[in-house]
Order: structure tokens, then sequence, then C-alpha cells
């Protein structure tokens, strides 16, 4: 059930209205990484999450996400005013003045109708949960341009208000991910082609105005190597056919998966190492 309150999570003061800047801020609002877009990711991945504790995690955050939009909301009607009125503010966005009045619409800050496209929901809680701690990586560095483009204070202190606010999502987000217990790099229900997921290969090879070739930890970083192509007279990947069965991956009972019609045992999922058993084995 919802229940708005009168109030805003955070009270939002402007000094002079900008219509242009308050055009920008449509993208928290009705944009790819916005804050309707955060509410309905959370909120919908919540209905559809089968483990009672996430699921009020995620319904918990969706909700306030929608908080966010309010104040959003709020903070893009103050500076979009000038546009009721002065023709020199309406030419900072023709379709909000005229289509809409100068006041906010579900669009991002070139016009592009928000679209539920946007959204991320797997019905996997390891996978969405990753989309989720992304999604927040994505609001807070969209936040931090905005400020950069105003010099207005109330404006500034509203937008960091939000953009704190992602981050300690994003920090719930991911506490979340490792209380499932889950080995990290275990995704789904079929374990992976052994050798082959190993196997970093060097694909972009050589030395020009592109660059050159790099070494780093993610070549062998976790339990990674690097393998050279069969173009460049090596052995290439590992393409074994491997016939993987379901419940091999390591998985946790918080999971979602697995679906469909798996014999060999699938719905008996394997219960995930707990990182003290991880430890303790290595
Ligand atoms: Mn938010
Ligand atoms: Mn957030």
């Amino acid at each position: 059930m919802y229940h708005h309150v009168k109030k805003l999570m955070y009270t939002v003061r402007i000094g002079e209205p900008d219509a242009r800047f308050g055009r920008m801020l449509l993208e928290q609002f009705g944009g790819a990484n916005g804050e309707l877009a955060a509410a309905m990711q959370y909120s919908v991945q919540g209905l559809n999450c089968e483990d009672e504790a996430r699921k009020d995690l995620l319904m918990d955050i969706g909700t306030e996400e929608l908080s966010h939009l309010e104040i959003v909301g709020a903070l893009i009607r103050m500076h979009l005013k000038p546009m009721k009125e002065s023709r020199e503010a309406a030419d900072a966005d023709p379709l909000v003045a005229i289509a809409g009045g100068g006041g906010v619409a579900l669009q991002d800050s070139v016009g592009n109708a928000w679209t539920s496209n946007y959204l991320k929901v797997t019905g996997d809680l390891a996978v969405d949960l990753r989309s989720n701690v992304a999604a927040e990586a994505r609001a807070k560095i969209v936040y931090e341009r905005l400020m950069s483009f105003t010099q207005d204070q109330g404006s500034r202190q509203a937008l960091q208000f939000l953009m704190t606010r992602e981050i300690t999502h994003m920090r719930a987000f991911s506490a979340a991910i490792e209380s499932m217990e889950k080995p990290p790099f275990s995704i789904g229900i079929f374990q992976p082609t052994p050798k082959l997921v190993d196997e970093f290969v060097n694909a972009s090879t050589g030395e020009g105005e592109e660059g050159r070739d790099m070494e780093g930890p993610w070549n062998s970083g976790h339990g990674l190597h690097v393998v050279r192509q069969k173009a460049e007279g090596d052995f290439g990947l590992h393409v074994e056919p491997y016939d993987p069965k379901p419940g091999t991956e390591k998985t946790s009972p918080a999971d979602s998966t697995p679906v469909g019609e798996y014999l060999d045992g699938a719905r008996q999922k394997r219960p995930a190492q707990t990182m003290e058993r991880q430890r303790r084995a290595s």
C-alpha cells in the first residue's frame, strides 16, 4: 500500500530560478538513470522477490526513490517557473514550455519519453542486486555532474542530499549481495565450463596510435590467465564441449533461480559456501 505524506524528504529552497538548468535536471526525473527508473526497478524486483528479507530491502529503497522523485520534481518546478511567463525562459525548452506548460514531465533532459526499457529486472536476485549497484553508481555520477553546472547554493545542497543517498543505497545493495553467502562469481545454477572460464583472451594486440598492449590484474586476478588466439599460432581457448548439470553452480537459498523443468535435482539448490568456510578452505 502506498501513502503520500505532504512533506518532502528534503526541503528544497533555491535562489534565482534557472530554466536551462531545470531542463538539465529532468534527466533525474524521467531519464534512464533517474529517480522514477530507480523506484520502478527496485519495486518491480521487490514484487518478484521470493526472499522475504531482501524483498523488504527492495521495497524500502524503491519507496525511498519515489520520495527522491518528489524532491527532484519540486526542484525542477522551481527552476522551470519562469517558463510560464517569459519567452526568453521558454526558449530553454519549447517542448516543456508549450506542451507541458513549464511543468515537470516524464522525459529526460532532451525530451525523450520515459520508458520501462530503462529497467533491469531479471527475476534472479543475485543478478538484480548487481544491476542495482550499477544503477546507484550511475545515479551518483549524474548528480555530481548536475552539481558542477550550477552555482545555486540551495540547488547544490538538495543535489548533494540526493547524491549521498545513492551511495547509501549502493552500500546496502552490496551488503545484500554479500549476505547471500555465495562465492563472488557464482551466478545461476549451471556451472561454467572448467578451464575455459579461467581464460582471458589478449584480443587487442600490437602498438599504434590507439595504444599498446598492457597487462593488469584483469589478466591474472581472480584465477584468470592469458591465452593467445589460434590466429596467432597458439592453442587458443579450451573449446571442448562441456555438459553442465543444473545445480552444479553454488547457489543460495535466497536465489530466485532455478526456473524451467530441470531434472537432476536442480530444485534442490546446493547451499552456498559461507564466507567463513571459503576462508577456511583457502
Ligand atoms: Mn534516488
Ligand atoms: Mn538510490
